[in-house]
């Protein structure tokens, strides 16, 4: 599963979803310290952050493309992530608040996965192929999924994501490696790119 996705999806599947004056918040890129904190969880004395928090996730997610935000990702220590696969360009946000995963099969699974924190940077994970996940939804009720597929790949990226855990931590250290030098080298190319531009 990646992160990210071709940007033509985005275009069909977004208008409908994106308010213009909600504004995208800033993605962190790897390394970087807070994408491997623990995130704490969410408590009721958060409600009102989250109730604004949400929209902006969501809106960060569809501008990036991608289907699926943490919120350390956008650099809150915070227990809640947004998902949407925009299958068949239909919309199906998930608001997980508090996620837990509560069974994995033993049964594995192979995805592409890659990471809004690590632009265009892939490699093959392997997972649980099930997973089953409760979490709290946006209006605070208990909700609980089962998925397999590129869902399951999904949500437990995201929840990877609450405990400062990144796909590259379940790849080689040498595939790691090259991917964590690569991403730095395109981050410094930018960073020039954009000093002489
Ligand atoms: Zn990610």
């Amino acid at each position: 599963m990646r992160e990210d996705i071709d940007p033509g999806r985005r275009e069909r599947y977004m208008p409908s979803m994106i308010d213009d004056k909600i504004k995208s918040l800033n993605i962190l890129i790897a390394p970087d310290k807070v994408l491997r904190a623990h995130a704490r969880p969410v408590a009721a004395h958060d409600n009102q952050a989250v109730r604004e928090l949400i929209p902006r996730m969501f809106a960060t997610m569809y501008r990036a493309p991608g289907i699926g935000l943490a919120a350390p990702q956008v650099g809150l220590g915070l227990r809640l992530a947004v998902v949407d696969l925009m299958t068949n360009d239909k919309p199906a946000p998930i608001v997980m608040i508090n996620p837990e995963i509560v069974a994995l099969s033993k049964e594995l699974a192979t995805h592409e996965e890659g990471c809004l924190s690590l632009p265009d940077q892939y490699a093959d994970v392997i997972r649980p192929a099930l997973v089953k996940v409760r979490f709290l939804d946006q209006s605070g009720a208990r909700k609980e999924i089962e998925a397999d597929g590129l869902l399951s790949a999904c949500l437990q990226h995201e929840i990877d994501h609450l405990d400062g855990v990144l796909f590259v931590d379940h790849i080689s250290a040498l595939k790691r490696n090259m991917i964590m030098r690569r991403l730095s080298k395109d981050m410094r190319q930018k960073r020039e790119d954009a000093l002489v531009g």
